[in-house]
């Protein structure tokens, strides 16, 4: 037996507890982790309030990231004692999660903790720190560089944009944090940020064409965000999409690419490709200055992961949440 957070549904009502689960009800797979840490991350806090249908099969054990020890595996690539890390591939959503103490899973799935950080660590980046490098990179391919001008970051003060925001300073590029929150517009600069852009200036009714200003963009925001930050980017500009915190709507106009030759990224993690996502952790165990992800990352007890998720929806969580299931 052991200790999860458990999500069910009775008819319409969907009902969450922490309890206790036996392992013999685990999910087929073919390694079996002793869960260290988890996070809390704004697709696990849709799944635990029920605001999305994000749990596609009850009873869920949710969290869609996670860190810890092989115990057991018939996988070639991992034995016990193997320190891994997982995110996404529909685990807390199809798939029994990290907001567990133990889990099983597709080897194939995991991902071997990159030398030079924690376990701790690569949870304090989870899946929305991966998804930032992945942003990055597909700027990057894209040949935008620090020299071409300002790249904006929206949701700067979340998960996904303050590592964003970290990463893309440490590689040399003028961050403007764009975000709701101006209380939070020193622990921006100290990821970085060389400007502070007040999401108002990208909430407006989107124009076909804007004033050129940045030369790319992170957006996790999506809607009349995603649309405005397009009608701002510059000639040639590239944004790396990856999320809907604004809406999952698109209302912009054909302009800056037909006009600009602006580009469009779509970036998703869950899916990705394991060599890609395997680059991505490297880098990031490379790149990423660990005093800034200290800084950006809260610890949150296993025992108020419930109580914290409609305040994660609500905006009122700052950078990183990690879940501390079984440090030790
Ligand atoms: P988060 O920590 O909750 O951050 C979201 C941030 O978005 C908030 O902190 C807030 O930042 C900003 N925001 C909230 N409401 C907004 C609105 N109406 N308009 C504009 N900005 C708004 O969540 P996260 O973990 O960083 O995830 C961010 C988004 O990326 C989510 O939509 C998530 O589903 C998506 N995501 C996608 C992938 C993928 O694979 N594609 C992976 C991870 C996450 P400020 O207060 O600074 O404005």
């Amino acid at each position: 037996m052991f200790d999860a957070i458990l999500i069910d549904k009775t008819g319409d009502a969907q009902t969450v507890s922490q309890t206790t689960v036996s392992e013999g009800d685990l999910p087929e797979g073919d390694v079996l982790i002793d869960v260290a840490y988890s996070t809390l991350n704004y697709k696990d806090a849709l799944a635990i309030t029920g605001a999305a249908p994000v749990v596609r099969r009850f009873p869920m054990v949710p969290g869609i990231d996670f860190s810890g020890i092989v115990r057991e595996s018939s996988h070639p690539d991992y034995a016990p004692g193997d320190a891994v890390i997982l995110n996404g591939w529909g685990v807390g959503e199809t798939h029994w999660g990290g907001l567990g103490k133990v889990a099983r899973v597709k080897g194939g799935w995991l991902v071997p903790l990159p030398k030079g950080i924690s376990l701790r660590q690569a949870m304090g980046i989870g899946t929305a720190g991966y998804t930032a490098m992945l942003c990055v990179m597909a700027l990057a391919q894209q040949g935008i560089t620090p020299e071409m001008g300002e790249i904006a970051v929206t949701g700067a003060a979340g998960g996904v944009g303050s590592v964003a925001t970290a990463l893309l300073a440490s590689r040399g590029y003028d961050v403007a944090a764009v975000t709701g929150r101006a209380s939070e517009g020193d622990y921006l600069k100290d990821l970085g940020a060389k400007t502070i852009v007040d999401r108002a200036e990208l909430s407006g009714k989107p124009r076909a064409l804007g004033k050129e200003r940045f030369a790319g963009g992170v957006d996790v925001a999506g809607s009349i965000v995603l649309a405005n930050l397009l009608s701002m980017t510059r000639y040639g500009g590239a944004v790396a999409a990856c999320g809907l915190a604004a809406g999952m709507d698109l209302p912009a106009s054909v302009a800056p690419f037909i006009l600009r030759g602006v580009t469009l990224v779509g970036v998703d993690s869950v899916m990705c490709p394991a060599a890609k996502r395997r680059e991505a952790w490297l880098l990031l165990a490379k790149e990423l200055d660990l005093a800034k992800l200290d800084a950006l990352c809260v610890e949150l007890p296993f025992d108020q992961v419930i109580a914290t998720a409609p305040k994660f929806l609500a905006g009122q969580v700052r950078g990183r949440v990690i879940v501390p299931v079984s440090p030790d």
